[in-house]
C-alpha cells in the first residue's frame, strides 16, 4: 500500500505517464455503429485508468471488402471519419490497415461522456427498409456465382488460418448463407458465415444481411465463454483462476414464445412500453406478413426463435411507422443481464 500512494506521487510531480495501448478487431459481424461505440469505450476506459497517457489506437478489420476488394462502406467511414475526423484528436497515433499517422498537436482528455451519431436525414443507404420488406443484402454488387464458395475460402475472406465457428469457434463448421438464396441472397463470399451446426442451426432466415451479423454479435457476446470449453486443463484452471466465465452452463430451458420475447429485449432492445404501445392483432398481421414475404424456412425448423424474434421487430416498427427503417440494436452487454420477461399475450404465434 505504501508503494502504491508513493509511486502515484511520483507520476503526479511530473514524469509522464506510459503510453497506453488499445487494440480493436473489427469483426466481419460489428458494423460502423457497434465497432465505433466499442472502440469509444475502450478510449474513455483509458482515460479513466491512465488519465493523460499518451493513447496509441491499433485497429483490425476481418471481412467488410467492397467489389474492389478495398474496404466497404462502414470500415472506411471508421478509419476516415471516425478515428481520423472525430477520435484522433484523442489519441496520439492510430494504425489501421490503411494508414499510421502521429496525431499532430497534443492528445486531448476532455472526452465527451457520451458518443452520438448522425445519421443522413434521407436515412439512404442505411437500416432495413421495413415498409418494402425487400432484399437487403450487404455487397452492393455480388459475385456472379452459381455454386457456394468453399469453406476455404471463405475462412480466407474472413482471415482465419483454421475454419470455426464465429460465435464459438467450434469445428467443423458450415457454410451459413447470411441472405438465404431462397430469399434471393447471393453465392458471393460475401454472404456466407461460418458458423458450428448449432449456431447455425439458430442463426436467423432473414432478408436482411445487417440482422444476420448483429444476430452473430449478440450470439457471440452471449456464448463467447463457450469458447474455451475445449482449451486444455491447466489454461481453463487459469481463466477461472483469473475471473474468466469458461461455459455458459445449464441454459434454462423456456417455452418457445419465452425465449424470442428474450431476443427481443436483449438484441432489439424492446422494453415493456414497445410492447403496450401497440394493438396486438395490429402487430400480429403484420408479423404474418413478414413471415411470409422476408424470412425462408431452413433446417426443416418450423419455428426459428432468432427469425420470430426479428419479425416481431419488424413488424413493430410497421406497426408503429418509426421512421419506416428499422437498425439492429445488438445489445453490448448490459441488456444481456437481468432478462426477464415482456409483458403481453403469451401462447399468441
Ligand atoms: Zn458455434
Amino acid at each position: 500500500m505504501g508503494n502504491r500512494r508513493k509511486l502515484k506521487a511520483k507520476t503526479a510531480a511530473g514524469a509522464p505517464p506510459k503510453g497506453i495501448a488499445i487494440y480493436h478487431d473489427m469483426k466481419v459481424y460489428e458494423n460502423f455503429e457497434r465497432a465505433a461505440k466499442r472502440i469509444f469505450e475502450c478510449v474513455q476506459a483509458a482515460q479513466r485508468n491512465k488519465p493523460g497517457a499518451p493513447r496509441f489506437l491499433y485497429l483490425d478489420i476481418q471481412g467488410h471488402r467492397n467489389e474492389q476488394g478495398g474496404f466497404d462502406h462502414d470500415a472506411f467511414e471508421l478509419m476516415q471519419d471516425f478515428l481520423l475526423g472525430f477520435l484522433g484528436s484523442y489519441l496520439s497515433e492510430i494504425s489501421t490497415p490503411l494508414f499510421r499517422v502521429g496525431m499532430p498537436g497534443p492528445q486531448r482528455n476532455d472526452l465527451p461522456d457520451v458518443l452520438e451519431i448522425g445519421y443522413p436525414d434521407d436515412g439512404s443507404d442505411y437500416g432495413y427498409e421495413v415498409s418494402q420488406l425487400d432484399l437487403k443484402p450487404r455487397e452492393r454488387e455480388p459475385a456472379d456465382r452459381k455454386s457456394p464458395p468453399t469453406v476455404r475460402a471463405i475462412a480466407d475472406y474472413l482471415g482465419l488460418d483454421d475454419p470455426g465457428c464465429l460465435i464459438c469457434w467450434r469445428t467443423p463448421v458450415e457454410r451459413a448463407h447470411v441472405v438465404p438464396a431462397s430469399l434471393g441472397g447471393s453465392m458471393d463470399v460475401r454472404n456466407f458465415a461460418l458458423l458450428c451446426k448449432e449456431h447455425h442451426a439458430e442463426a436467423p432466415d432473414v432478408a436482411d444481411a445487417e440482422s444476420f451479423w448483429a444476430w452473430v454479435d449478440y450470439a457471440e457476446l452471449r456464448d463467447s465463454a463457450d469458447k474455451w470449453l475445449e482449451a486444455p486443463d491447466d489454461l481453463k484452471e487459469w481463466l477461472v483462476g483469473n475471473g474468466v466465465k469458461v461455459g455458459i452452463g445449464r441454459r434454462e430451458s423456456t417455452s418457445f414464445f419465452s425465449a424470442v420475447r428474450r431476443e427481443l429485449k436483449s438484441l432489439y432492445g424492446w422494453g415493456e412500453s414497445d410492447l403496450r404501445a401497440v394493438d396486438w392483432q395490429d402487430l400480429m398481421d403484420e408479423f404474418h406478413q413478414v413471415m411470409e414475404m422476408a424470412t425462408g424456412k431452413h433446417f426443416s425448423i418450423e419455428k426459428k426463435i432468432s427469425t420470430h424474434a426479428w419479425a416481431y421487430h419488424v413488424a413493430l416498427q410497421r406497426c408503429t411507422g418509426k421512421g419506416g427503417r428499422s437498425m439492429p440494436i445488438s445489445s453490448l452487454g448490459e441488456d444481456l443481464r437481468g432478462i426477464g420477461g415482456l409483458d403481453g399475450p403469451d401462447g399468441v404465434d
